[in-house]
Parts: structure tokens; sequence; C-alpha cells
């Protein structure tokens, strides 16, 4: 590619709702434009990124058996209807209306769509086990779209289903699509950790999630220091302290505790840790108030949480009338001592554990110390609340919990039976005999990986791009070629000469001033640059910097030319 001929359109100004480094680099290198909330226009710069990732992604894929196929992104509502997700799948499904009036939604995925598909086109398990693909955009109308095509409303997606006639075959699928995905972020030159991840709503039994591993990320991330275990925080179990509760020492006391509310407030004013105070929260159950005590420097896990037979899977906080009349005080003030006996008490597991501890006092400012388990208030059940922090055991018995963050870049998923039972796609087995089948699924966020490479891979300067996504692997730089025809041609001839090696190169013939070129070749990220000049011309060399080094190297044509090979 000439640049001269290209639309690079690099900037100074970045908006100021970019908050994050991907953000800004790809509005100012000019790879993305705002169009509205979440919805993006990919230049021609920023398509070519898009373009590698999706080839190495496809080219994996069809590796690991994968068959490309592509769905519609508008389908209709009876079909969702059958599943029950029309209603269920809340607000991020985008729903509209044709001039008949007729009901659709914008694909968030294609579960449905699939699986209708399958129940149409396969028959035996002859046909098994099958996995399709498509790279195809999404829609889903994000609560807060953010950090660009990090978090968008559209995006690119590449969505695998696959189908089986039992577990051992989808178990094999699973593995080969986790490989699979362990390849592509391999060669995408990306920092990856696969991660063990929550089910979620969605059902199922096994889920990993790859995350691209960076500071910025909007997923926490446990892993053992001395064995492979790495999960969700989300999903990451806080073992049962070894240790059993001390017996009773103190006496149960109320004090006053004027406007002490929170923890640290509370736990400063009665100069107690907070590892020694409890904290309850008041949700809303299934049938009335449900109370959640956990040790008061730990926090909630909502996904456990949501898991609880008592709580719906989405779950609010009680508003405070509702509290006040249950307790007789308002948050800040409420606790398990004296408790209504309709309201379910679930204790944390290390809360469970603790013995002469503070927590509040049903009345409005008064907590109680000294309080004791069993003694002073009932336990419902001991439950695994509260997410892990760092420390902590690793589950598996081996090492110790570090956190980190991470971008959630690839999910594989073993569904099950769910959609294919709520859609009746059976085939025939080998008794002839009508069998539901099972399903994975394996989705990539095409359009997040980019933004996410960036996270990982940028300077002061701009991106960093690793060889396998950048938009192109040399720039040739050349300096005033109006003033000199010489120098003019020496680029055009380096340039085609790379072209014929394949290597892929851009020629930066805009006739820029030198250091404006170095600049924009810097901010787009490509790895390689070579400057032809009039001085390099004539001591027979050329300028060649690498995107990562602060120095200059004087090369000849077959030295540049090995280096790139
Ligand atoms: P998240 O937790 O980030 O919302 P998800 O669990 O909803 O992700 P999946 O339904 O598993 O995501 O979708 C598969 C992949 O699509 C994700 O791993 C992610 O890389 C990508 N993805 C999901 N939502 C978005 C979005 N709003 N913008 C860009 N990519 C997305
Ligand atoms: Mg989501």
């Amino acid at each position: 590619m000439r640049l001269s001929q290209f639309h690079l359109a690099t900037v100074k100004e970045v908006p100021a709702d970019a908050e994050i480094a991907s953000h800004r680099l790809m509005l100012r290198a000019g790879m993305i434009r705002k169009l509205a909330a979440g919805l993006y226009t990919w230049s021609p710069l920023g398509l070519r990124v898009l373009r590698k990732v999706e080839n190495v992604v496809r080219q994996e894929m069809d590796r690991a058996g994968a068959i490309e196929m592509l769905m519609p992104t508008i389908q209709p509502r009876e079909l969702w209807e059958e599943t029950g997700r029309w209603e269920k799948f809340g607000g991020q499904l985008l729903k509209i209306r044709d001039r008949k009036e007729q009901e659709f939604c914008y694909a968030p995925t294609a579960e449905e769509v699939i699986t209708d598909y399958a129940r149409n086109e396969l028959n035996s398990y002859k046909q098994l086990p099958v996995n399709f693909y498509q790279i195809q955009t999404k829609f889903r109308d994000e609560i807060r779209p953010r950090f660009g095509v990090m978090r968008a409303r559209e995006f690119l997606m590449k969505d695998a289903y696959s189908f089986h006639l039992g577990q051992e075959s989808l178990a094999q699928t699973y593995q080969a699509m986790y490989d699979a995905y362990a390849r592509i972020f391999t060669r995408l030159g990306l920092k990856f950790r696969a991660v063990q991840a929550d089910t979620g709503a969605i059902g199922g039994n096994a889920s990993h999630e790859f995350q691209v591993l960076a500071d910025s990320g909007e997923d926490a991330i446990a892993f053992s220091d001395a064995s492979d275990y790495a999960a969700n925080v989300e999903k990451a179990e806080a073992l049962a302290p070894t240790a059993a509760r001390p017996v009773p020492a103190a006496t149960l006391q109320r004090v006053d505790t004027p406007r002490q509310k929170t923890i640290a407030e509370v736990s400063a004013f009665l100069k107690v840790s907070p590892a020694q105070c409890v904290k309850t929260l008041m949700v809303r159950g299934k049938d009335g108030l449900v109370a959640l005590c956990l040790r008061g420097d730990h926090e909630l896990n909502e996904v456990k949480a949501g898991k609880l037979a008592e709580l719906p899977d989405e779950f609010a906080l009680a508003g405070e009338a509702d509290i006040l009349a249950a307790t007789g005080a308002r948050p800040g003030s409420i606790g398990p001592v004296g408790l209504p006996a309709s309201i379910p008490l679930i204790v944390d597991r290390s809360a469970a554990v603790l013995a002469d501890f503070v927590c509040g006092g049903n009345q409005d400012d008064t907590h109680y110390t000294g309080a004791n388990w069993e003694r002073d208030a009932r336990i419902t059940r001991v439950e695994d609340l509260r997410q892990v922090v760092e420390g902590d055991p690793s589950p598996d018995g081996k090492g110790t919990l570090h956190l980190a963050r991470g971008i959630e870049v690839g999910h594989v998923f073993q569904l099950g039976g769910k959609y294919a039972e709520a859609l009746g796609a059976t085939v025939l087995d080998d008794q002839g005999k009508a069998q539901v089948m099972l399903m994975g699924c394996y989705g990539i966020g095409i359009s997040r990986i980019v933004a996410a490479a960036i996270e990982q891979c940028h300077d002061e300067a701009g991106i960093l791009w690793p060889e396998a996504m950048a938009p192109w692997r040399v720039a040739v730089c050349v300096i005033n070629p109006k003033h000199s025809p010489e120098v003019a041609a020496a680029g055009e001839a380096l340039y085609q000469a790379l072209l014929q090696r394949g290597v892929e190169a851009v020629l930066d013939d805009r006739g820029l001033r030198a250091g404006s070129m170095f600049a924009d070749m810097e901010l787009i990220g490509i790895p390689h640059r070579v400057v032809v000049s009039e001085r390099g011309l004539a001591a027979g060399t050329l300028e060649y910097r690498a995107r990562g080094d602060s120095e200059n190297r004087s090369l000849n044509e077959d030295e540049l030319f090995a280096l790139l090979d």
C-alpha cells in the first residue's frame, strides 16, 4: 500500500470520554470513528487489523474441524419464545418490528437460530459430531457501552456451536476448541490465561473464559502460585477456614455508635479490626427479605449469592423502608442478633467462625460487641458467599491465590441439552431411537481482541502491534521524495522488493517531514521501520528501527531482508 493513496487519518486530540489507552489510541490512530454510543465505524486502517484477527481465528477454527457458515443478524421472535429467552434475555436484546408489525430481534448470539438449523438439517447420529461456526456482527444493548470497541453495542464475534450424541463427544470437541483458542491467542502474540468460569443462567457444566491480562480489564481473575488453578473471581471458591470457631469469651453488649454506619466507621469508632466485625446485607429474596452476613473486611460475591435457593439469579438490595419495617433499624445498624425468625440468615464461611464479634444492633445508631453465633444469633445456613482475596488458599489445595485483571476475549461452554431440548432438536441413534443432542458453544470477541491487544502492547508514542496483528509489518519511509527523484526511486524499489519477498510493506510516500512520518508510524504501531534518505543512499545503507527499540541500526538491503524473513 502507498500511503499517498490510502486514507490514513491520525489525530492529536482525543475526546475526554476515552478512558483507557486502547480507546484513545484507536481514535488517535484513526482506526475507528464513533457513530453513536457503542457504534463504531472501522476505518480502512482499523479494518486491516480486524481482518488479521479474523483470519487467524478462521484458520484455527478450520484446522480444528469446525465448518464455517453464516446466519442472519435479524432473528424472529417466535424462535426466541421457544427457549423462553424473548423475555429472559433482558434489556440487552434489541427488539424490532417490520412493516407487518412482526417482531424480531437483532442477534446478540445465535443459539436459537443454530439449533433451529440443526433440528431441520440433522437427523442421524451419523451426522454427528458437527461443529458449525460463523463470524458475524452481534448487537447487545449494553447498559454501559464504554472503552470503544472493547464493550460496544455492535461488535464482531466468532460464534461456534457443536452438536453431539453423548457427553464424551461433547467433551472431546470442547477440548479441541479449548486447544484451538490457546493456539489463536498464542499466534496473536497475546499474554492470556484460560480460567474456569461461572456457567451463569445459561446452565450447563464446564466453562472456561480466555482472559487477556491487562490492568484495565473489567474481570478479576484468581490464580494459584503453586498449581494451574485459575478462575474468574465470580467463580473462585473461598475455602472454609480450617480453624474452628473459638468459644465465646465476651458478654453481649449494646453500645452507642452515633452516625457510624459503614464497617470502616464502626471499626474505627470501636477500635476493632474490620475482620472482627460482621456486616449484614439485607436483600430481596424470592419470598421476602434475606439477610447475608459477611466478615467486615470481605465483599459479597453476587454470582455466588445469586445461586442461593432463597434468591433470584439477579437480586437487589432491600430498600430502606422494608429494612426499617422488618428490623426496626436502618441499613448501617442492622445485624443478626434478634433478627425476626422469618428472615433467613445466611452466613459466609469466614464470618461463621468468628466469636465475640461486632455487629449492627437492629436499633439506629447502636451496635453489639461480644456477639456470638448460636448463643446470641441463629444461623440458617453457612455458605460460601464472599469474593476471594489475595492470599486465600487455592481451592485445589495447592498454593495461595493471587489476583489479576483480565479482558475476556473468548468463552467456551458446554451447554448440554438446554437448547436442543427446548427446540426439540433430536437425531436418531444407532437403535433408531430419537435422542436430544448435546451442544457446546464457543465465542470469540474478534473486535474486542483488537482493543485488548493494544491494552497489552502500547507505550507513550502509540501502539506496538504483535506482528500477527499489525496493519503492515514494515513501513518504508521516504525522506523528501519530491526533492530527490533518486530517493523516490530507491524507496519505490525497496517497497517492491519487499512485496516480492512476501513482506507486507507500506510505503510512506506522502512527503511529510521525517518527524511527522515517524510519529504516525509509531502511533499506528508498525513493527519495523526503514528510512530511505539521500544520506543513506550515498552511504549505501538503510536506517532501520524496530518499533520497541530506541536506537536506529544501519543495515544494508540483504541484512534487512534477513531480519524480516
Ligand atoms: P462480557 O462478560 O464481557 O459481557 P459475555 O460473557 O457477555 O461477555 P459472551 O456472550 O460469552 O460474552 O460472548 C462471547 C465473546 O464476545 C466474549 O468473550 C467477548 O470477547 C465478546 N463480547 C461480548 N460482549 C461484547 C461487547 N459488548 N463488545 C465487544 N465484545 C463483546
Ligand atoms: Mg455480556
